[in-house]
């Protein structure tokens, strides 16, 4: 299954958690030293990043 993956922007605070806390590298950073959602294709709906973003900025839905 495919998940669409995304940051509400505005809720976000960029403290990166989410990128140490994804195993799968869906979250990475860009040269203004935000994140962002890199390889959505590669999550598998763990959860882990929507669990662990204390901003509830992250937005995971299955595709299709
Ligand atoms: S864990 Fe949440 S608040 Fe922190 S960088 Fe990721 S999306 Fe933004
Ligand atoms: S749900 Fe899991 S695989 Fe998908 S982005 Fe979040 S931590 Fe990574």
């Amino acid at each position: 299954m495919a998940f669409l993956v995304a940051i509400d922007k505005n809720a976000c605070s960029n403290c990166k958690i989410c990128l140490d806390t994804c195993e799968k590298g869906v979250f990475a950073v860009n040269s203004k030293g935000e994140i962002y959602v890199s390889n959505p294709s590669n999550c598998v709906g763990c959860w882990k990043c929507f669990n662990s973003c204390l901003c509830n900025a992250i937005l995971i839905r299955p595709k299709g």
